[in-house]
């Protein structure tokens, strides 16, 4: 039963994340293209490379790397690092220096966002219930008490890889660890000599070598693209409202929320984000998208290496000047 829930729900990711992806006409060598569903969605790698067999074994590798990182930041195994600070009542843990340093970086995104990324909202998320595909609104009351366990003032990381709370907070890693994994695997993939290739992790991108042609998914329109992307040595992540998300009386309630409220951010349809990496990209398209188009495009002018396209509320388009430079059309 469970299986072919998550069947449904991967489909779901794929036709409404959709970013649609075609390596360039003008190379002579096929990709070698793979799919595994890891990390709650497709996760899919393609190789340009002469040795199908090299490739493919440099692509098993990559998946393992995934695999490995799930382990690592997953909260739906409760045994998993992550999830046994989340149900244990301690203060103070040990954790190990790749679990520190990609909560040292959640603390930089964290204030670079002024709080509209954090990775410590997990008691607010669990009351909307997307994660086990049950989305409901919760009770304000709840919600209240949620935001009290939430937020990243009440983190300490400390010297000799510790990290300290200061309330029942309950980490969530759900918009980093996608990008970090597609780092990660693309680390992996230059390891075995594999220097043109792209993983794509429902929608947080990371391209190495020749030119990649990429799709940015229109956020109402299904199937439809938005605007096209030649990606070379580089990642991009788009965070949507239309990726996971409930009606009701007419009311869209969907899966980033506003730190601040607990309730779904509301300035914007979709954020797409340029970077040098995958683990910014992603981390910076949820939080520009809870800071709304007109703080988003301020942030990003102001961060060098760091490209926007984002859809407001309203379905108006703001693009960054250094952004238009990797569009098709
Ligand atoms: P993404 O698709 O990368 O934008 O990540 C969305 C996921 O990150 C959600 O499903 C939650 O698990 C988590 N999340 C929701 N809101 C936030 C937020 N403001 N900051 C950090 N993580 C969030
Ligand atoms: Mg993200």
């Amino acid at each position: 039963m469970k299986r072919i829930f998550l069947g449904i729900a991967v489909f779901a990711v794929l036709f409404s994340v959709g970013l649609f992806l075609s390596p360039k006409e003008d190379t002579h060598i096929r990709a070698v293209k793979r799919s595994q569903i890891a990390l709650g969605t497709v996760i899919e790698i393609q190789v340009r490379h002469p040795d199908r067999e090299k490739a493919d074994e440099a692509i098993s590798q990559a998946f393992a790397e995934i695999r490995r990182v799930e382990a690592q930041f997953t909260r739906q195994d409760s045994q998993s690092p992550i999830g046994r600070i989340n149900r244990s009542e301690t203060t103070s843990f040990s954790i190990s220096p790749e679990i520190y340093d990609l909560m040292k970086q959640s603390e930089a995104f964290w204030r670079r966002t002024s709080g509209a990324f954090d990775a410590s909202l997990g008691a607010v998320i669990d009351l909307w219930g997307f994660s086990r595909g049950q989305g409901a609104v919760p009770a304000a009351s709840q919600l209240v008490k949620a935001l009290k366990h939430s937020g990243w003032h009440h983190v300490r990381l400390e010297e000799g890889y510790l990290v300290r709370r200061t309330a029942a907070v309950q980490f969530d890693f759900g918009a980093i660890a996608k990008g970090y994994a597609v780092d990660r695997a693309v680390a992996v993939l230059n390891r075995y000599g594999m220097a043109d290739a792209l993983v794509n992790a429902g929608g947080e991108i990371r391209s190495t070598g020749g030119t990649w042609l990429i799709g940015i998914a229109h956020p109402r329109k299904k199937g439809e693209m938005l605007r096209r992307l030649n990606l070379q040595n580089m990642a991009v992540a788009t965070s949507g409202d239309y990726e996971q998300y409930f009606e009701k009386n007419g009311k869209r309630y969907h899966h980033i929320l506003d730190p601040r409220t607990g309730w779904p951010a509301e300035g914007c349809q979709s954020v797409t984000v340029l970077a040098a990496d995958d683990t910014t990209a992603d981390a910076l398209a949820t939080g520009l998208f809870v800071l709304g188009a007109e703080k988003a495009m301020r942030l990003v002018q102001g961060t060098p290496g760091v490209h926007a396209l984002v859809v407001d509320r309203n379905g108006g388009i703001h693009i960054s000047p250094g952004f238009k430079a990797y569009l098709t059309d």
